[in-house]
């Protein structure tokens, strides 16, 4: 049975309330647990409940307003091809917004259409706040609105929510890309911007269209590391074009090979970041942290049911499954499987199918997956073109 689409209140359910029991708890409405939720419904019969700890697709309302869509969306579904940061293989942001690049609460309206469209079962302000697994092999959760208690539980929390904001010694004086609510509310000044990624980028770039001169501090230039092709490390064209205009603005300078160790700040409250090597830069504003987010993300707040490696990252068995803990599944950008990085959309949401078939055989239920796999594919549904004279 499936529920209609819910959005609550917060309300206080009494401690002896009785636990609600259900099949597959997903913790986390984002486009990573809206997108599981959707690929499980080709498992007719099983019942799944989203828990959201605030609205659905939290993390993307949350983003600078200015922030946008790298990856380009494109209704390209009609020839076999999903749109690149579809959730599923039939709809489009880029039909659905109108755009290309799409904004953050554009994305998040699209994750609520898909939310109400497909009859998903979600539960916003619904902070879960602690999983115990019993020795029945089921999981009971506490959260905001009482009790579940489930079989499977997929954890779909991000990353976004949860930003590294001391990289080194000195974090605390800077200003970390994931706080930053508008860059318009940013006074004027010199600012200083670290991280040659996807957010430094953008930091510097938004900073410069407001007027505003930036010392960009990069470790390494991800935009002219050639022989590597993959976008989980190098800049990504539509960054590069940004970056281009940047240059030609004048009022960007760009210092490579700054590996930054340090930010300190004197009795006067004067900023200096230093670099490995000694160099060092003063700056008037707090520096913006463009250096990312912890490693694991949300998956830290249950961190003792996942194996980590050495480097600080999850390791998972060959459906995403916790190594420590059975029954444990893990989606979105955390996801890795060395060489190969799931942090966007387009590849993250590859492993869905995976972990509904999983799910399925384990419950001895049938599974019936909707759209043509090839749909997914690098080249789309090949029937598409069978016979075909374009
Ligand atoms: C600036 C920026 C630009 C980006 N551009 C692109 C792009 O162009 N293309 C692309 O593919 N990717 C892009 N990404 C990456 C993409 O946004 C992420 O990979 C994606 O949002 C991850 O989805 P998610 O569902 O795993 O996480 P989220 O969207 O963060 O969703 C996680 C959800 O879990 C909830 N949650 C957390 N803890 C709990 C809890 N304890 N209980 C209940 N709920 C909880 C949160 O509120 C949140 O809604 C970009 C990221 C950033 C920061």
């Amino acid at each position: 049975m499936r529920h209609p689409f819910v959005c609550r209140p917060v309300i206080s359910i009494p401690s002896e309330s009785p636990m609600r029991s259900v099949d597959v708890v997903i913790v986390g409405a984002g486009a990573a647990g809206i997108g599981m939720a959707r690929a499980l419904q080709d498992v007719p019969g099983l019942e799944c409940e989203i828990l959201e700890s605030g609205r659905i697709g939290e993390s993307f309302r949350r983003w600078p307003v200015q922030t946008r869509f790298i990856t380009p969306s494109f209704y390209s579904n009609p020839f076999g091809l999903a749109d690149l940061n579809a959730v599923d293989a039939t709809s489009s942001p880029a039909i659905f917004a109108g755009a290309e690049h799409l904004s953050g609460p554009q994305y998040a309206d699209y994750l609520s259409f898909i939310v109400e469209a497909a009859e998903l079962s979600v539960t916003c302000d619904c902070k879960v706040l602690d999983v115990t697994r019993c020795a029945n092999g089921r999981f009971e959760l506490e959260t905001e609105q009482g009790g579940y208690e489930t079989r499977f539980l997929i954890w779909a929390c991000g990353e976004y929510q949860f930003p590294d904001l001391k990289p080194f010694p000195g974090g605390q004086w800077c200003l970390h890309y994931a706080d930053v609510g508008d860059w318009q509310s940013l006074q004027p000044g010199h600012y200083t911007v670290i991280g040659g990624y996807e957010s430094g980028v953008d930091a510097a770039a938004n900073l410069v269209a407001r007027g505003h001169s930036v010392r960009l501090l990069v470790r390494r230039a991800t935009w002219d590391l050639a022989d590597i092709y993959d976008p989980s490390v190098a800049l990504s064209p539509y960054s590069q074009e940004r970056l281009r205009d940047l240059q030609r603005s004048g009022r960007l300078e760009i210092v490579y090979g700054a590996d930054i160790v340090q930010v300190s700040r004197d009795e006067a409250g004067a900023l200096r970041v230093h670099a490995a090597d000694g160099r060092y830069w003063d700056s008037q504003t707090p520096p913006v942290l463009g250096t990312g987010f912890l490693k694991g993300g949300g998956a830290r707040q249950i961190a003792e049911l996942w194996s980590w490696d050495d480097q600080g990252r999850i390791c998972l068995g060959s459906a995403d499954e916790s190594l420590r803990t059975p029954g444990l599944f893990l989606v979105g950008p955390q996801v890795r499987h060395p060489p190969l990085i799931y942090c966007f959309i387009y590849k993250f949401r590859q492993r869905f199918s995976l972990i509904a078939r999983e799910i399925a055989e384990r419950l001895s239920l049938e599974y019936l997956p909707h759209e043509q796999a090839g749909s997914w594919g690098p080249f789309g549904n090949a029937e598409c073109c069978e016979g075909c004279e374009c």
